[in-house]
């Protein structure tokens, strides 16, 4: 079909239900079926896998979609059987396969059947499949968390380096990049890496309206501040984020004990006591989950009311990351992060055993941490600028939702909070 007579929102409800494109959907469909290089950088929950699911359906061809997690490649690949009667229009392509499912995922590409194809970045570099994919109609590439390509990102993976390359042996497809990683750096790298400068960029905006930014310094009655701080948020869901284990166990205990339910949760409980402490949070059995950064990942509970960091994160994305699990419903979503220059130390001791190239990196984004705790300016406005985004701190949405806004500093207090 000429992309151009492609009825789009006819497509959309016709396939997906909905009535309208979310955001920036639109032209980022119009730019991939017309067979574009095209970059996609929007906030978690914007909508990023229609924008190349639907070209995928409409389009002739199979479109392979790389993506680093195999549960996440599972959960898109049933998400779009269930709109078709074809079982055979999704695929994953994958080292789990046996010799039959490998030649039926062959059969249903070779027959046009299949329109979406998810590899893992490492099984797209095997010969065999190689050899099979220049065989048949690709209508595009869509390279899922792009940032991955990136040592400036929070998920660096070196096998996502080597795609362009594989991508060249296909063929002349276009290549679609999308990422929520929305750091000037990453994307920069992400346009070199796949060496597509002039590539039609979508940007969406990072900001987030309903979510109060507050930043207090870290004292030794933090438990009790926090304690206090849950009381009164009695009845809500929140998350706390600490740095190690230990601390996640110890916090849990404390709120336990003051009468706050709470569950802990971290890479060192086994796979049974993890599911069961996130279904015990979702189905709001518990009002507290202590986590660290292993919580999260495809977490999605529209109404957490409050995110709260133990300690200060690594990266000021991770800390986007993190506070974006606050406030999904729109409702407000109080971000609380305890700050104290100690914490940037062993951050920094962390990195010291690091390759030197890794310490630079993770050193440069730590003084950004530290800028963004100490600042007395508009917290929004400073996140945003970290993520190339101009913000109007009078009049912008959400401009008033936080602490430095609120109650803004005298200079001499200001100072006094830099810590040396
Ligand atoms: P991202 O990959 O950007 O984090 P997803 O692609 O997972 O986001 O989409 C987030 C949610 O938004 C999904 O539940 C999806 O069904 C929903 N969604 C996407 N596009 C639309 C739309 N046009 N209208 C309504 N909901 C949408
Ligand atoms: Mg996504």
């Amino acid at each position: 079909m000429n992309p151009h007579e492609i009825d789009l929102h006819k497509e959309l409800k016709k396939y997906f239900g909905f009535n309208q494109f979310k955001g920036l959907q639109e032209q980022v469909v119009k730019s991939i079926i017309t067979g574009n290089n095209t970059f996609v950088i929007m906030p978690t929950g914007g909508g990023k896998s229609l924008c190349y699911q639907l070209p995928a359906l409409v389009l002739d061809g199979t479109a392979i979609v790389v993506s680093p997690l195999i549960a996440l490649m599972k959960n898109q690949v049933d998400a779009i059987r269930s709109l078709s009667s074809e079982t055979g229009i999704a695929h994953v392509l994958n080292s789990s396969l046996n010799k039959t499912e490998v030649n039926q995922v062959k059969k249903d590409i070779t027959s046009g059947v299949t329109k979406l194809l998810y590899v893992a970045p490492e099984s797209l570099t095997k010969e065999e499949y190689l050899q099979f994919l220049n065989e048949v109609k690709i209508s595009f590439v869509a390279i899922d968390e792009a940032h991955c390509i990136s040592e400036w990102g929070h998920d660096f993976r070196p096998e996502y380096r080597n795609l362009r390359n594989i991508v060249r042996q296909l063929g002349d497809v276009p290549v679609i990049g999308l990422t929520a990683t929305a750091t000037p750096k990453v994307q920069e790298d992400i346009l070199k890496n796949l060496d597509m400068p002039n590539a039609n960029t979508f940007k969406a905006s990072f900001n987030r309206p309903n979510l109060y930014y507050e930043v207090r310094t870290k004292t030794k009655n933090i438990e009790s501040d926090i304690i206090r701080f849950i009381k009164q948020h009695k009845g809500k869901s929140g998350v706390i984020y600490c740095l190690s284990r230990k601390k996640v166990e110890e916090i849990a205990q404390v709120l336990q004990v003051n009468g706050i339910s709470a569950v802990p949760y971290h890479a060192g409980l086994d796979a049974k006591t993890r599911a069961k402490h996130q279904d015990m949070f979702l189905m709001e059995d518990v009002e507290v989950v202590v986590a660290t950064i292993a919580f999260g990942m495809g977490i999605d509970k529209p109404d957490v009311r409050f995110v709260i960091h133990h300690d200060i994160p690594k990266s000021l994305e991770s800390y986007y990351q993190e506070t974006g699990r606050a406030g999904r419903d729109g409702g407000e979503g109080h971000c609380l992060a305890y700050y104290s220059y100690k914490d940037i130390e062993k951050l920094e001791k962390f990195l010291s055993g690091k390759p030197v190239a890794e310490q630079e990196i993770g050193f440069a984004l730590l003084q950004e941490v530290v800028a963004y705790a100490e600042t007395s300016m508009s917290r929004r406005k400073f996140l945003l600028h970290y993520f190339g985004e101009e913000f109007d701190d009078v009049d912008g949405e959400g401009a008033d939702m936080d602490d430095n806004v609120r109650n803004p500093k005298s200079k001499v207090e200001a100072q006094d909070q830099v810590v040396t």
